[in-house]
C-alpha cells in the first residue's frame, strides 16, 4: 500500500521513533509546530475518523493512554494538546489515522 505512515511503521521511510508496541506506532513530526510536536498512529491502516467502526475504534483509547505515557515521559507535566486534522477541510494530508500532540510551550487557542 502506498501510504507514507505504514511505510514510516514498517521502517521503509525512516522516522524518529518514540514508542512502539503490537499496535501503534508514534514518532516526531518532521515540521514541528512547537517544541515537541509527535505523531501516534495505529499499525492497522485506517483512513481517518470517518473509517473507525464498532470493530476498530477501541484503538483510540489505546492511543489516548499511549499519549499521557509518553506525555509524562518528555516530561510535558503542564499540559499538551491533542489534533486529529480529518478531510480536506480538516486539513488532513496524510489518509492515514494519526494523533498530533503539541507542547513545550503555551499554546494558543482559538487555532483559526
Ligand atoms: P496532517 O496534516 O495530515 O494532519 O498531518 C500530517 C503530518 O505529517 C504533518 O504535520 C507533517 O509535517 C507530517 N509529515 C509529513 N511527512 C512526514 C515524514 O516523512 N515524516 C514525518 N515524521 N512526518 C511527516
Ligand atoms: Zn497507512
Amino acid at each position: 500500500m502506498d501510504c507514507l505512515f505504514c511505510k514510516i511503521i514498517s521502517g521503509e521511510i525512516p522516522g524518529k521513533k518514540i514508542y512502539e508496541d503490537e499496535k501503534v506506532y508514534a514518532f516526531y513530526d518532521i515540521n514541528p509546530q512547537a517544541p515537541v510536536h509527535f505523531l501516534v498512529v495505529p499499525k492497522e491502516h485506517i483512513k481517518s475518523c470517518n473509517e473507525l467502526t464498532p470493530e476498530n475504534a477501541e484503538i483510540i483509547g489505546h492511543i489516548f493512554l499511549v499519549i499521557a505515557k509518553i506525555a509524562k515521559d518528555l516530561g510535558l507535566e503542564k499540559g499538551y494538546r491533542i489534533v486529529n486534522n480529518c478531510g480536506e477541510d480538516g486539513g488532513q494530508t496524510v489518509d492515514h489515522i494519526h494523533f498530533h500532540v503539541l507542547g513545550g510551550k503555551p499554546l494558543s487557542w482559538p487555532p483559526l
